[in-house]
C-alpha cells in the first residue's frame, strides 16, 4: 500500500506545489482512493500530475470533514472522473451532497464502513467538528490515515484499534492535550496543521518521518 501526498503546505519535493490544505492518494494493489481534496483544485491537479495520479484512476474518494481547505479542490476532480463513489461524513451540508451528487455515487458515513479491501472510514466522530479518519490495513499493521484529527486523535486512535494493532499515524494531527500516547506508534508523520510537530520530532525521534510519499510494503 502506498500513500502519495498530494496537497500539503509544506514538503520536500521539487515542484510540489505548496499550499494550505491537506489531501493524499491511498494505492492498494486494487484501487486508488483520494482522501481529501485541499483547497485550489489546480495546485492539487498539478501535484497529481507531478506524482503521475490521474483522475479517471480514482475509484474512491473519502472528504475527511467541511473544512474549506479539505473539501475546494473536489469539483476540478470530479470533472475528470467516471462517476466515482464519494464518501462524505453523513452531517455534511444537504446542499453539499446534493451538488456531490450529480457527479458521483455519493455515501453518507455514520459508522465504521469499508471503502475498498483494506480501507475503511472510522466512520463520524467528534462534536463539535465532525470527522472521518480513514483506517489502512497494511503488511505493517493499521495505519491511521487523518484530514485535521479535529476529534482528537486518542479517540480517532480508539477506534482505530478495533481493525488492528496500530502501526503508524499520517496526516493532521491539529492539537494534541498530550503527545505521550504516541510513544507506542512505531511510525508517526505528522502533516499540515499538526501545531506541535517539533514537539513530536524531538520526543520521537526514530519514529517520526517528515510528511511525504510512503509506501508500507517497502518499510523495515
Ligand atoms: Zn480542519
Ligand atoms: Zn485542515
Amino acid at each position: 500500500m502506498n500513500l502519495k501526498i498530494l496537497y500539503n503546505n509544506e514538503s520536500g519535493v521539487k515542484n510540489f506545489m505548496k499550499s494550505w490544505g491537506f489531501s493524499c492518494l491511498v494505492e492498494t494493489d486494487k484501487n486508488n482512493v483520494l482522501f481529501d481534496t485541499g483547497w485550489d483544485g489546480n495546485v492539487l491537479l498539478h501535484n497529481m500530475e507531478l506524482f503521475d495520479v490521474k483522475p479517471e484512476n480514482i475509484q474512491n474518494l473519502v472528504l475527511s470533514h467541511q473544512d474549506w481547505d479539505h473539501i475546494s479542490g473536489l469539483n476540478h476532480i470530479l470533472a475528470g472522473t467516471d462517476f466515482p463513489e464519494v464518501y462524505v461524513p453523513k452531517s455534511f451540508s444537504e446542499n453539499l451532497k446534493n451538488e456531490i451528487k450529480r457527479y458521483s455515487n455519493l455515501f453518507e458515513v455514520s459508522n465504521p464502513v469499508e471503502i475498498c479491501e483494506g480501507v475503511y472510514s472510522t466512520g463520524e466522530l467528534g462534536n463539535e467538528k465532525i470527522e472521518q479518519s480513514l483506517i489502512l490495513q497494511t503488511v505493517k499493521g493499521v495505519v491511521v490515515l487523518t484530514g485535521c484529527a479535529h476529534p482528537g486523535l486518542e479517540n480517532i486512535i480508539k477506534t482505530a484499534k478495533r481493525f488492528g494493532k496500530i502501526y503508524g499515524v499520517v496526516g493532521g494531527l491539529h492539537d494534541l492535550q498530550s503527545i505521550d500516547f504516541l510513544e507506542e506508534i512505531p511510525f508517526l508523520m505528522p502533516c499540515h496543521c499538526t501545531r506541535h510537530k517539533n514537539d513530536i520530532k524531538t520526543a520521537f525521534p526514530d519514529s517520526y518521518h517528515e510528511c511525504g510519499n510512503i509506501s508500507f510494503n517497502e518499510l523495515r
